[in-house]
C-alpha cells in the first residue's frame, strides 16, 4: 500500500479512489463518488460525520492537501460521496469541480474526524449552513436508516437556488415524518440567522445531541446559543471547515490520474 511521511510523523497510508459519479447538486457544488480498492475496505470504512483528506495535484506545489467530509451513509452500501462546494478565489475545491469526471483516479488519507454521534440511538439537533450540509447529511442518512432517535435539522442557506440536498432532505422527510424534521432558513426571507434566534429554535430540543457545521459567524452565533442553552460539552459538537496549512501526502507523484482530461 502506498504511503507518505509527513515530517515528524511515522508514515501514513495513502489510498488511490476512482470517481464512480458526479452529481451536479447546486451551480456551485458537487457530489462525487469514489470507490476504492477491495483490499482497502476496512481501512476505508467511516462513521457518519467523518471527512477525507484528498490529494489534489497543483502545478505550484505538488499537492494541496483539502478536507471534504463525506455526505453519504455507511449504512446503504453506496460509494463514498463528497459534496464540494467552490470557494470563490479558492484552488482545491474549483478544481475538484472543473476536472473530476467519472473513471479519474484521486488520492486520499483513510477517513477521519470526531464529528460522529456517540449514538445513532440518540435524539440529534443537526445545525447547518451553506456546504456545513455535508457531514450532517450523512449524520442524518445514518441515524435514520440504523438508528433509533429523533433528528431534527436546521438548514440555512442563502436563497433556495443555494440550498445543497433540497430534494433528498425533503424525501427523508416524507419517509420518515415521525423522526425527521427539516427546517429550512432561508437569508433571503429570513434574514441572517442570530443567536436569539437560533436559541429560539433550539430550545425546543435541549435533551438532544447538537452538532453544527457552517460558516463561521454562523457556528459561533449558534454553538454560543447552544452553551447558553446550558447544552453540556459532550453533547455540543462542531465541524469548522478551513484548508489544510500542511500536506501529508509529502511528494506524491501520482496524486491524480486523469484520463478523462487526456
Ligand atoms: C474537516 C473538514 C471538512 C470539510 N468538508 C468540506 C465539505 O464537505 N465541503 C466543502 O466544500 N468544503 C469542506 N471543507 C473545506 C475544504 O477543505 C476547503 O477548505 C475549501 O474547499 C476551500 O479550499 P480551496 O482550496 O478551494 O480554497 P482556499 O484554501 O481558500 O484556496 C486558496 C489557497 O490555495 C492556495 N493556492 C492557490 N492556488 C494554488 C495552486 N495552484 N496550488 C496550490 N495552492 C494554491 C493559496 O495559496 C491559498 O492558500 C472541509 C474542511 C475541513 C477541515
Amino acid at each position: 500500500m502506498p504511503s507518505s511521511t509527513y515530517p515528524g510523523t511515522v508514515e501514513i497510508a495513502t489510498f488511490k479512489l476512482t470517481v464512480v459519479d458526479v452529481v451536479e447538486q447546486t451551480a456551485d457544488a458537487h457530489s462525487i463518488s469514489f470507490v476504492g480498492p477491495e483490499a482497502a475496505a476496512a481501512e476505508l470504512a467511516y462513521t457518519p460525520g467523518q471527512f477525507l483528506t484528498f490529494a489534489v495535484p497543483s502545478e505550484q506545489t505538488g499537492v494541496a492537501a483539502r478536507c471534504y467530509s463525506l455526505s453519504s451513509s455507511p449504512y446503504d452500501g453506496g460509494p463514498l460521496t463528497v459534496t464540494v462546494k467552490r470557494t470563490a478565489s479558492g484552488y482545491a475545491s474549483n478544481w475538484m469541480c472543473d476536472h473530476l469526471r467519472v473513471g479519474d483516479q484521486i488520492r486520499v488519507l483513510a477517513p477521519s474526524g470526531i464529528f460522529t454521534p456517540r449514538s445513532l440511538d440518540a435524539d440529534l439537533l443537526l445545525i447547518a449552513g451553506g456546504s456545513g450540509i455535508t457531514p450532517i447529511m450523512s449524520i442524518t442518512r445514518a441515524a435514520l436508516a440504523a438508528g433509533a432517535g429523533r433528528v431534527v435539522v436546521l438548514y440555512a442557506n442563502r436563497d433556495e437556488e443555494s440550498v445543497i440536498f433540497a430534494r433528498e432532505l425533503g424525501d427523508l422527510a416524507a419517509a420518515h415524518p415521525d423522526r425527521l424534521l427539516v427546517v429550512h432558513w432561508l437569508e433571503s426571507v429570513h434574514g441572517l440567522p442570530t443567536q436569539d434566534q437560533l436559541q429560539a429554535f433550539a430550545a425546543q430540543f435541549t435533551t438532544y445531541d447538537a452538532f453544527v457545521c457552517g460558516p463561521a459567524p454562523f457556528m459561533k452565533a449558534a454553538v454560543a446559543a447552544l452553551k447558553d442553552l446550558g447544552l453540556p460539552r459532550e453533547r455540543r459538537h462542531q465541524e469548522k471547515f478551513v484548508s489544510l496549512g500542511g500536506n501529508p501526502f509529502g511528494d506524491l507523484q501520482d496524486a491524480a490520474r486523469l484520463p478523462s482530461q487526456a
